[in-house]
């Protein structure tokens, strides 16, 4: 069952209704009124400024479309001042799907294309690859990367796929999505090789997404000018040293994502995922670094602005 955003109702800035209200309408969240915003009864209690929007770094759409919630989500991710999405490629369907939804959704969903490990074994069609990326709603090129955990026997050929999912970011000038999985070492070793190629803007090399790994091997991603963008496993029980890699990143390169339709975050656990979700990865992390729901939101949607060129 999807699960709807609802609306807690405050009285001079105090919650005084915890349960399900009707959505302010636009009007009412006008410049000065705070929006607060909660997702069930068990979710805490949000509270927004008018200005606050948030940028959900990576969502895979297709389920949502081919079920027929897609409209749902993009209700529930308004209300939640989820403005801004980017939509995961990886294989031709995928890619396809997100340069459709990026240009029925202009400057709200952007587009990302890219061929993922998976399709290693497959030699996928580099020709209509590059047709996507000389798109300009295309904004990075992804998901890519390596996955030794699920199929370690196809490690040269996945490295192979990935080095060429990298020449074509540093061709196309546009940022790399990341998917790595105990593939640390070789990892680093291709985007150290890509990192030095690169004639772009360096502040736009890329995202290691979903970062799961220990503050180390944060080091080295930070270190080769990549981005690190959190995930609900921030939220997680057992997930104490990520949170501690979470304090760590510095201000500059923080992003956030759901990576819907997976991982949704505690407390939604249970639950399909969906960008509005973001709101609750965007807490944990204000919560572990000391910032305002407010400033975590706005920061980490500029620098999704600033690796995208939006
Ligand atoms: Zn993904």
């Amino acid at each position: 069952m999807p699960i709807g955003v609802e609306y807690c109702k405050a009285e001079n800035g105090k919650i005084i209704s915890p349960g399900k209200d009707s959505p302010p309408s636009n009007k009412k969240t006008s410049s000065t009124k705070l929006l607060y915003l909660k997702f069930s009864h068990t979710s805490p209690c949000f509270r927004l400024t008018p200005t606050t929007m948030f940028f959900d770094s990576h969502v895979h759409f297709d389920r949502f479309v081919k079920d027929g919630t897609f409209q749902d989500l993009l209700d529930h991710s308004k209300e939640a001042k989820v403005l801004e999405m980017l939509a995961i490629g990886g294989s031709s369907e995928a890619n396809a799907l997100s340069l459709k939804l990026a240009k029925e959704h202009p400057g709200r969903i952007f587009g990302c294309a890219g061929y993922d490990r998976d399709l290693a074994t497959e030699s996928p069609d580099g020709p209509e690859l590059r047709g996507f990326l000389e798109n300009p709603l295309v904004r990075a090129v992804g998901e890519t990367g390596l996955d030794y955990y699920y199929t370690a026997e196809t490690a040269s050929e996945q490295k192979k796929l990935f080095a060429e999912n990298l020449a074509l970011a540093v061709e196309f000038e546009k940022p790399v999505v990341v998917h790595t999985r105990d593939a640390d070492g070789d990892t680093i070793a291709l985007l150290k090789d890509y990192s030095n190629a690169w004639k772009g803007d360096p502040g736009r090399l890329g995202v290691l997404h979903c970062f799961t790994r220990d503050t180390a091997f944060a080091r080295q991603v930070l270190d080769l000018g990549l981005m690190i963008s959190f995930s609900g496993i921030v939220t997680f029980a057992n997930a104490d040293p990520l949170r501690e890699v979470a304090t760590y990143v510095p201000d500059d390169r923080l992003l956030i994502e759901t990576d819907s339709p997976y991982l949704a975050p505690v407390p939604m656990r249970g639950n399909r995922n969906e960008p509005a979700f973001v709101v609750h990865v965007a807490n944990r992390l204000a919560d572990l670094r000391g910032g305002s729901l407010d400033s975590i939101a706005n920061l980490t949607a500029k620098n999704a602005r600033t690796l995208f060129a939006l």
